[in-house]
């Protein structure tokens, strides 16, 4: 017998789900959450696309969001198991945020559109989450259309991906010839009937592949190409193993039809069974386990308060260890300052409520005056930092400038406020102080624009400004003449990001490798994490 801690440990799976836009992000969690009895119909679950790649298509997004802020974290409970889905934008230019969350998460399903295959922005996901060795399982969705060959697109997945798959569940034909799937996980045969939407399926169990129901069933035909299909995946493909899935080095795959909630069950029920309890987290001093009993956690997002009367913030903590309780003083690592907070929110599927304690795998959202930044730890009294919320070089540069003399003081604080919610980066310039904001997509300029003005009442403008990437600088020795003469022939170039650290911002990829050459004792980084 475990002790509460223990338990509630045993009891949770974190993830999250990740795509590019359009595979079937969001159906396929309005449908988990269906079998976990947590929504009652389809159509609950809010999308978070950007349609018409507008800022004020995003800020409605937030509006709505910061009313039902539930839509963050996504809580339900199936099979005894406490999950939490934790949301991610799809949209390329959020990808940030993506990265973030995927800090917070200790496995995730890929979703994969069976005619589109692997997409740009599932490859950047899915190589983020390689270099973290998250654990995968891969879904691929819209089985009731025509889309590749069942082999071909693993083959797709294996090449473009990098990953090492095995199939769980395989399709019996597809498209208009779609049908069912055969679960070689719990190996038995699920019917795909369309008129069954909503509903789920009827199955058959059967002994094995040579089992003569499959031929009763689905004919003679389509019961050989099954089994040959099963010969071949046993010779080509790993067997699966639990162990190589939780370490990163295997990905199984499931197919089905998220939209007829068709083989979703067969991936959740894999999911609870197999997928990995909140794992133990690094800190810069040392490895910290979920069953401490004193609590930690870490800010991985925050969200704002679209209400300029209320100009509070939502700071969404993972917690990592121990028992985060109610009204409890814990130490924010950063400012070295001891804070306590009433009304900690736990998130459900369709509200989000006031908790008196959470465990390792939970989120809970504290209410923020301005405290917390992104990559903020809050620890019993220990001084650790939790790592691994990389800021990456923006993609795009602007100057920003005051626009209204008479509120300087709120534009600082704006866009100070709005780069601790990690929607853009700022980099202040040595030469002459000015400010650059560096974002990941040009929607963002946008967003800060319309925000700084209703929220803060202060006005912006931007200027162009030529950057190819920014790049943070790292030397051993700050006093070498090499290092001086860098900062020397490069004063124009070079800036502080908002930790105060030194940023060259290179305008050419040229410019880039001749520094390194130029200056072999110094390096570059895309990335402050280094
Ligand atoms: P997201 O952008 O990844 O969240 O994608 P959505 O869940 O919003 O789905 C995008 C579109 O694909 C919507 O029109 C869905 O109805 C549709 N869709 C999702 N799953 C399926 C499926 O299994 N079959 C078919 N035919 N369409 C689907």
């Amino acid at each position: 017998m475990g002790t509460t801690l223990e338990k509630e440990i045993k009891r949770r799976k974190t993830f999250g789900i990740i795509s590019h836009p359009d595979a079937g992000k969001t159906t396929l969690t309005e449908k988990l959450l269906l079998f976990g009895g947590a929504i009652q119909e389809a159509g609950a679950v809010k999308s978070n696309k950007i349609k018409k790649g507008a800022a004020s298509d995003f800020m409605e997004i937030e509006r709505q969001r910061g009313i039902s802020v539930a839509t963050s974290v996504l809580a339900f409970e199936y099979k005894g198991k406490k999950i939490n889905i934790l949301d991610t934008p799809g949209h390329k230019d959020f990808a940030e945020d993506t990265y973030r969350t995927l800090t917070a998460v200790d496995s995730v399903i890929v979703v994969i559109d069976v005619a589109k295959g692997v997409e740009e922005q599932t490859e950047k996901l899915v190589q983020v989450c390689r270099m973290r060795n998250i654990p995968m399982l891969v879904f691929i969705n819209k089985l009731d259309r025509e889309g590749k060959d069942a082999f071909d697109l693993l083959d797709e997945v294996e090449q473009k991906l990098h990953l090492r798959v095995t199939p769980l569940s395989w399709p019996i034909g597809m498209g208009l010839d779609f049908q069912g799937i055969f679960n070689m996980w719990e190996n038995n045969l699920k019917f795909f009937t369309e008129e069954k939407k909503q509903k789920i399926g009827d199955s058959i169990e059967i002994k094995d592949i040579n089992d003569n129901l499959i031929n009763d069933f689905i004919g003679d035909q389509a019961a050989e190409n099954l089994r040959n299909e099963q010969e071949l995946i046993h010779s080509v493909y790993p067997k699966f193993s639990k162990e190589e899935y939780l370490n990163g080095t295997l990905q199984p795959v499931f197919f089905g039809s998220a939209l007829n909630n068709f083989g979703v069950q067969e991936l959740l029920d894999a999911f609870v069974e197999i997928a990995p309890n909140p794992l133990p987290k690094m800190s810069d001093i040392r490895l910290v386990r979920p069953e401490e009993t004193n609590f930690t956690g870490f800010v991985f997002k925050i969200h704002a308060n679209m209400d300029p009367k209320h100009r509070d913030r939502l700071a969404f903590v993972k917690i990592v260890s121990g028992i985060f309780k109610r009204n409890t003083n814990y130490l924010h690592v950063r400012q070295n300052k001891m804070m306590k907070f009433s009304s900690p929110a736990a998130f459900f599927a369709d509200k989000k409520e006031v908790v008196e304690e959470s465990y390792p795998g939970d989120i809970v959202g504290l209410h923020d005056t301005g405290n917390f930044r992104i990559g903020d730890t809050l620890t019993e009294g220990e001084k650790l930092n939790f790592k691994g919320i990389p800021s990456f070089s923006p993609e795009h540069f602007r100057y920003i400038n005051n626009e209204d003399p008479m509120k300087t003081k709120q534009l600082a604080k704006g866009i100070d406020q709005l780069m601790d919610e990690g929607v853009a980066q700022l980099f202040t310039l040595e030469m002459n102080n000015r400010k650059i904001i560096g974002t990941v997509g040009a929607l963002q300029f946008e967003v800060i624009q319309y925000r700084l003005e209703h929220e803060y009442s202060a006005k912006c403008s931007y200027e162009p400004v030529h950057i190819h990437k920014a790049c943070w600088v790292e030397t051993d020795d700050e006093k070498s003449t090499e290092f001086l003469e860098f900062k020397r022939v490069k004063q124009k170039f070079l800036a502080k990001d908002k930790f105060g650290q030194l940023v060259f911002l290179a305008d050419s990829a040229f410019s880039i490798s001749m520094t390194l050459e130029k200056f072999p004792s110094i390096k570059l980084h895309f990335t402050n994490e280094f």
